[in-house]
């Protein structure tokens, strides 16, 4: 299991991904939820200050401090830079868990940064648009991999072999892998974030253009016309507002005909979605 995700437009999403022990937004019931796997929580990254993506943060950090297990573990929390609105929420919870039993680092995140998550990967976020006046970050986590240079590609195996062992040639290039890009409420991100992405974890609010009064969520029409230019290998869906929840399954049909080659979830407003 890679993915536990909570998302219903409105009232609560997060997203924790597992291999890097990282949470994407902290919306409401996700220490609840995950139970004793917060622990296992190493970093936080939000992605605006809407009440739907912060409002858990309080009880993953009071939950931390008094719940059995490791209390000693380091927690980070990244916001983008300029969130007002996370600082004050921030300062309160502070103010209000004095003598946290744990170190509890909070970081200001500025687009021009990069966050090392192990060896080989990296968190790199990026601007996204949704509400005017309000800064909100999408983020996209990065592996530095090695390939071989286009000119050997084609050459056998023992070629190959003889070419780094005996002749020590350097037949190798350095690429940068997108392992995953999630946009948190976002209108369609720019294709450039979702080049040869691996898993895209876009928002679709609206399925429905005409539901949507304001511009500042994503509709299922633009979600598809994003991924016809710039095709995920696997696209997760959230952040889907409840009024859908009988068509859940009927869009997903529709996306797996009309998208046979990628990978198609949608997340459940209603439910815990593990993929
Ligand atoms: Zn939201
Ligand atoms: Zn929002």
């Amino acid at each position: 299991m890679e993915f536990i995700i909570k998302s219903k437009a409105l009232y609560t999403t997060w997203v924790f991904y597992k291999p890097e022990r990282v949470l994407f937004d902290a919306g409401e019931g996700v220490s609840y939820v995950l139970g004793n796997k917060i622990y296992g929580i190493e970093k936080i990254f939000l992605t605006h200050s809407h009440v739907d993506h912060i409002a858990g943060l309080w009880g993953i950090i009071n939950t931390r401090n008094n719940a059995m297990g490791s209390r000693n573990k380091k927690l980070e929390i990244y916001y983008p830079k300029g969130s007002k609105d996370i600082v004050e929420y921030l300062g309160f919870i502070e103010k209000m868990n004095k003598g946290l039993r744990y170190p509890l680092e909070i970081h200001e995140l500025s687009l021009s940064e990069i966050v090392p998550l192990n060896s080989k990967r990296f968190l790199k976020p990026f601007k996204t648009r949704h509400t005017p006046g309000e800064i909100s970050f999408g983020y996209q986590i990065l592996e530095k991999r090695k390939r071989l240079k286009p000119m050997y590609r084609d050459y056998p195996q023992d070629v190959i072999k003889d070419l780094i062992v005996n002749q020590k040639k350097d037949i190798l290039e350095e690429y940068v892998a997108n392992i995953l890009t999630i946009t948190g409420d976002a209108l369609p991100i720019s294709p450039e974030f979702i080049k040869n992405c691996d898993t895209l974890i876009h928002e679709c609010t609206f399925f429905d253009e005409s539901d949507r009064k304001i511009r500042n969520h994503t509709s299922l029409p633009e979600l598809k016309k994003l991924i016809k230019v710039e095709p995920p290998r696997r696209l997760i869906v959230y952040h889907v507002s409840s009024r859908y929840n009988r068509q859940i399954n009927k869009v997903k049909n529709e996306l797996n005909l009309e998208f046979p080659h990628i990978e198609i979830e949608i997340v459940h407003p209603e439910r815990v979605t593990k993929i």
